[in-house]
């Protein structure tokens, strides 16, 4: 069977490489880069547990072992490694006392408010070098175009419509993150939205230790700001927190920060972690979360068209769930029973 995935983000990644698994032919079509939007400028945390209990809590265990056996077996090419998380809090306006946390690169006025995870229940990968690492290891053939639309007839997908002509397949996986709201001119799918971020990748003064800090911060205007904060072992530190309201562009590459996005970042940073707020930034970027109505993922057949497949909207978890996802893909692509219950991602839900 040859599929056509249009999108190379984290989802597309996962779903070609678990397609490949199962001996089908794959080309993916990427009309910017593969991992050039959300899914290589993301933090790559990733939870055991922080899922359960919400219809995603099988789909996050499932891609957390699958996390830890696809670094084990390709020899960890993407920095995959297990962390410490914790809750801190901290005030650009007054002192909140410290009482001693012990986290030597946090301020020592700043309050570690209790352990949120442990080296058994939160880890990370670099996100671009896993999205590309799946790439390359499905050995699918990845075509730099944009995708247009679909020629279905007699109730079937033939072929993907690009700018740079028609692919001819069986099936087609629709991985377009928040861009794939463009195939509801095509199929019926649920309204698909992006929530745009701002992050900073900083180069790290001294060496860190493995850790993820989800902190609350008093800026000196008085607001609070959750900044997210994970040292990397490639040495760097990537801190995200800033969002903004500004829409999805149609072209994926010329999303860009907000000119204030690095000062804010840094302002934010710097009563909980001074040092850090005063490193030099590799990297300032913004991407968009793909979201949903429900704030479920849509993972599926759509409708009632034969090899019309779609997945997206995985929200602040797209790269925790994505081998589950492809892997479950895979296996609905193949007319094998997924591994877990995907029926609460039906694309149908709140279709029209
Ligand atoms: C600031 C921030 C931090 C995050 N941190 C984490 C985290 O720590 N852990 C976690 O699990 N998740 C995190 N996420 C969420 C995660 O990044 C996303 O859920 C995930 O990357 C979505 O992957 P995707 O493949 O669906 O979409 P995308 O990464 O958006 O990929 C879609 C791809 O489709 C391509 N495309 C679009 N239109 C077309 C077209 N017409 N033709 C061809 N190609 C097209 C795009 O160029 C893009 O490459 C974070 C997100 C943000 C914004």
């Amino acid at each position: 069977m040859h599929v056509v995935i249009a999108g190379g983000g984290v989802i597309g990644a996962a779903t070609a490489f678990f397609l490949a698994e199962r001996g089908h032919r794959v080309t993916i079509v990427e009309r910017h880069a593969i991992a050039g939007a959300a899914s290589g400028k993301a933090g790559g945390f990733l939870a055991l547990d922080w899922c359960d209990g919400t219809a995603l809590g099988p789909l996050a265990r499932r891609s957390f072992a699958l996390h830890a056996e696809l670094a084990e077996r390709f020899n960890n090419p993407w920095d995959y490694r297990r962390l410490d998380t914790f809750a801190a809090t901290a005030s650009a306006r007054r002192s909140l006392g410290g009482r001693g946390h012990g986290l030597t690169w946090l301020a020592a006025e700043a309050v570690v408010e209790e352990r949120l995870g442990t080296t058994a229940t939160t880890a990370q990968v670099h996100p671009a070098a896993f999205t590309r690492g799946l790439v390359e290891r499905s050995g699918a053939r990845v075509v730099h175009a944009v995708v247009t639309g679909l020629t279905i007839d007699e109730g079937a997908v033939r072929a993907v419509e690009t700018d740079a002509g028609a692919l001819t397949c069986d099936a087609v996986v629709l991985t377009m993150g928040p861009w794939t709201a463009l195939a509801r001119a095509w199929l019926p799918l649920p309204p698909i939205h992006g929530l745009k971020g701002a992050s900073i990748v900083l180069d790290n003064p001294s060496e860190l230790p493995p850790h993820a800090v989800f902190a609350q911060v008093e800026t000196a205007a008085g607001g609070m700001q959750g900044p997210e904060i994970f040292t990397r072992p490639d040495g760097t530190t990537y801190v995200c927190g800033v969002g903004d309201k500004q829409s999805l562009p149609a072209d994926p590459a010329v999303v860009a920060p907000e000119p204030n996005a690095e000062a804010s970042l840094r302002a934010i940073l710097e009563p909980l972690a001074p040092a850090l707020a005063a490193t030099p930034a590799l990297v300032v970027q913004a991407c968009y979360r793909p979201v949903t109505r429900d704030s479920l993922p849509i993972i599926g057949a759509v409708g009632d068209i034969d090899g019309a497949f779609v997945a997206t909207g995985h929200g602040v978890w797209g790269i925790l769930n994505a081998p589950a996802t492809g892997e479950a893909m895979a296996a609905l692509i193949g007319a094998a029973r997924p591994p877990i219950d995907l029926r609460p991602f039906a694309p149908g839900r709140g279709a029209h």
